[in-house]
């Protein structure tokens, strides 16, 4: 039996900067994780000098003291580098969000007059008073118009989310999708009024050693030398409460049994897998929780190649469905050192579901399917090219807000917060679509609530 002052489940960068925060104050920590290394979903794999995040990773953040952070821990590490992002979308390449500039320039006649007549009406729609929006596809087609969501949103969102833009809550595009303004963009496609393309080079920040992975690398370093231990390839099998308090928590690792009998829990893991290990359950059904708190999944194809480059830009949007990825990534233009002098390398992300078609695919399989997807788009890669390809896989990418997920969610947040000594924290342990910096935060402000069990 392992005593402990606070056991952390998950050494994501939520359970990290929970662990950082605490050992700065003199906490006994142990942090727990399934995976043999810490970072979670902000880990870079490293190759034969090769750098692949597991998808492309930029740091930015509207919270100053995470910033302030993430620079004392990163020192001159963290650096600032330009974004250069871009759709490719009716075989033609635009800046992406969406710009004014690229849909004046580049869109044909038919599509501009489609988008004007579908803006005006939605204009005038709203004039007249209408139903508020209250799934996905309505929230689109109102901000956007028919003719754009028909002939973009839709096909993007159903290829990302496997679903019906009509399945799934407002919320996530509330958050996530830049707004532009309909009046703006009949102004601009029309009279070619023209605003700044300035988006396309939003700066972010971005480690010039290790890739994204370097700041957890850092937040663990520097929680370790403070005294946290880490234990990997350590799964969870139980949580035994009391209703009011945890008792004890059972671990696998190999065929050890683990017991640890710590204070305070802060859990990182998805939400649903913490409801399912509650022993005894606790007042929700979590098959329920299971069905309706789901998650997309991402395989990523890595491919190093032997050439100097492949494209100017950091990503590439790709809405087609013909296409088997969502999005690319070029490593070396997110920072030159993610690349061996000489070389050039890709990061083509594939949404799926874990055990599809796509999750249990062969290497070889997706690569010649990305292959043709990438000839499609104008970058042709011969086999030739190719030193090496192996690809990579999120199983809790991105929480999927259903309908009816708020009300699930809601619940399963009432029935965990009866027991005082457990917080359920970060990206998977809040269901919430967030970056990174908004993990860092969460997993402090659940380390800042517990000072009085420690
Ligand atoms: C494709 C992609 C691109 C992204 N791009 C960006 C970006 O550009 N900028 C940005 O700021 N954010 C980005 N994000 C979001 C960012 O990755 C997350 O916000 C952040 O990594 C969440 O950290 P976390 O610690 O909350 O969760 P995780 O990183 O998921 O950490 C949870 C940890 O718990 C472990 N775990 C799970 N179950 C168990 C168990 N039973 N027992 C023990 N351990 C367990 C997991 O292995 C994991 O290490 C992106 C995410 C994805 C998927």
């Amino acid at each position: 039996m392992i005593k402990t002052d606070v056991l952390i489940i998950g050494a994501g960068i939520s359970g990290l900067a929970a662990a950082h925060y605490l050992t700065q104050k003199g906490v006994k920590v142990i942090v727990l994780e399934k995976e043999p290394n810490a970072g979670g979903m902000c880990r870079t794999l490293h190759k034969d000098g090769f750098l692949f995040d597991l998808g492309g990773h930029r740091f930015l953040t509207k919270h100053v003291e995470i910033l302030q952070l993430v620079k004392k821990i990163m020192g001159e590490d963290l650096v600032k580098r330009p974004r250069k992002s871009m759709v490719y979308w009716k075989e033609r390449y635009f800046g992406y969000p969406l710009n004014m500039h690229d849909l004046n320039f580049n869109l044909r006649l038919t599509d501009k007059i489609g988008i004007f007549k579908s803006l005006m009406y939605e204009m005038t729609s709203r004039l007249v008073g209408r139903e508020k929006d209250i799934n996905l596809e309505q929230y689109l087609i109102s901000k956007f118009g028919f003719y754009l969501y028909q002939s973009f949103f839709k096909q993007y969102n159903e290829k990302l989310w496997g679903i019906s833009p009509s399945m799934m809550s407002s919320d996530w595009a509330v958050e996530r999708i830049p707004n532009l303004d309909y009046k703006q963009i009949i102004l601009n496609v029309f009279f070619k009024r023209l605003t700044s393309s300035k988006s396309l080079y939003d700066d972010f920040y971005y480690p010039q050693q290790g890739g994204i992975g370097q700041i957890a690398e850092e937040f663990k370093n520097i929680a370790e030398k403070k005294g946290a231990e880490f234990i990997f390839d350590t799964n969870i099998l139980a949580i035994h409460h009391d209703k009011l308090k945890v008792l004890k928590i059972d671990c696998l690792q190999g065929n050890n049994k683990i017991i640890f009998c710590p204070k305070y829990i802060i859990s990182t893991i998805p939400i649903n897998k913490l409801i399912k290990v509650l022993n005894p359950p606790l007042g929700i059904d979590s098959l329920k929780v299971d069905e309706v708190l789901k998650y997309r999944s991402v395989k990523i194809l890595n491919l190093m190649l032997r050439r100097e480059k492949v494209t100017d830009y950091t990503w590439i949007y790709i809405p087609s469905k013909e296409i088997i990825f969502f999005r690319l990534q070029e490593p070396k233009n997110w920072h030159p050192n993610n690349t061996p002098t000489g070389y050039a390398s890709i990061s083509l992300e594939i949404s799926c579901s874990k055990g599809d078609e796509i999750w249990s695919a062969e290497d070889s399989v997706i690569l010649k399917s990305s292959l043709k997807g990438l000839k499609k788009i104008g970058l042709n890669i011969s086999e030739k090219e190719i030193i090496d390809c192996f690809s990579s896989s999120i199983e809790n990418a991105y929480p999927i807000y259903s309908l009816n997920y708020k009300q699930i969610l809601s619940e399963a947040g009432d029935v965990l917060q009866r027991i005082e000594n457990l917080s359920s924290t970060g990206r998977q342990g809040q269901f919430k679509y967030a970056n990174m910096d908004e993990a860092i935060k969460m997993g402090i402000e659940s380390a800042k609530s517990i000072s009085e069990y420690v």
